[in-house]
């Protein structure tokens, strides 16, 4: 029992990082070629469960935008690949080492090229901050506290295996799943920077949003990116504030 509580706070302080642009210090259990490997798997899944546009230029013209997003990254060493499938649900999502995804039915709601390089900016910061990472390590720690407990109540050995359970599970849904206001913050933040570094103009990422959130007053159900990018006034203020706090020179 004590031991394992001494290895439980061992690894609070051993697996910490820092995210980009924001600097803030994340609590991280799993290894960036792990993370690696995950993305890689689940885009396969991905592009095998979805339709991938035939459409060439429109292709073309998403590569062209991740790329000039992706050269200012930082991260020449992510595997880089970006796809347009064909679905009228408005997505778009960036799995860990680069594999971003945008759907048709995003782009019917981007107005222009900046507003495509808001949303590119917004997901590839997810992957660059590895929101997915962190919340699957937050996941392990807690399934880590309840083996803790398990022992500690004496539980048989055989129900105290939550650690590679919940491991097993989280690394199948966790990089898809919605992420917390805190990361979507932080993800707006990296995604002004990192479109205001390439070259495109971050007033239009407020233009995005405030289009998103007219959309979402209109629309009757719940558009899937909507539900879990909510565009109100808090996320637009705050995205003002952080288009206010860019340097002045590139
Ligand atoms: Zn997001």
């Amino acid at each position: 029992m004590r031991f394992r509580v001494i290895v439980l706070i061992g690894l609070l302080f051993v697996g910490c990082t820092t995210t980009p642009v924001t600097n803030r210090t994340q609590f991280m259990m799993i290894s960036p070629d792990q993370e690696m490997a995950l993305g890689a798997s689940e885009a396969q899944k991905v592009v095998k469960a979805s339709k991938i546009s035939t459409d060439k230029v429109l292709q073309e013209r998403i590569k062209r935008i991740g790329q000039r997003i992706a050269a200012v990254s930082g991260r020449s060493d992510f595997a880089w690949e970006f796809t347009v499938i064909d679905d009228a649900t408005p997505n778009a999502f960036c799995l860990p080492g680069g594999k971003v995804f945008f759907y048709t039915g995003i782009l019917k709601i981007t107005e222009n090229e900046d507003q495509i390089a808001t949303v590119m900016g917004h997901e590839i910061a997810h992957a660059l901050a590895r929101h997915g990472a962190e919340r699957m390590s937050m996941q392990t720690v807690s399934n880590l506290g309840a083996q803790v407990l398990a022992a500690a109540l004496n539980v048989p050995p055989e129900y105290q295996n939550l650690y590679a359970q919940a491991y097993g599970v989280t690394s199948q849904v966790g990089l898809i799943l919605p992420y917390s206001r805190k990361f979507e913050h932080e993800a707006d933040q990296i995604g002004v920077y990192l479109m205001w570094r390439a070259g495109y103009n971050p007033s239009q990422a407020l233009k995005f949003w405030e289009n998103m959130g007219r959309l979402s007053k209109d629309s009757k159900k719940t558009l899937p990116f909507l539900s879990t990018h909510p565009a109100d006034d808090e996320r637009i203020q705050e995205i003002r504030n952080y288009i206010a706090q860019l340097p002045s020179q590139r």
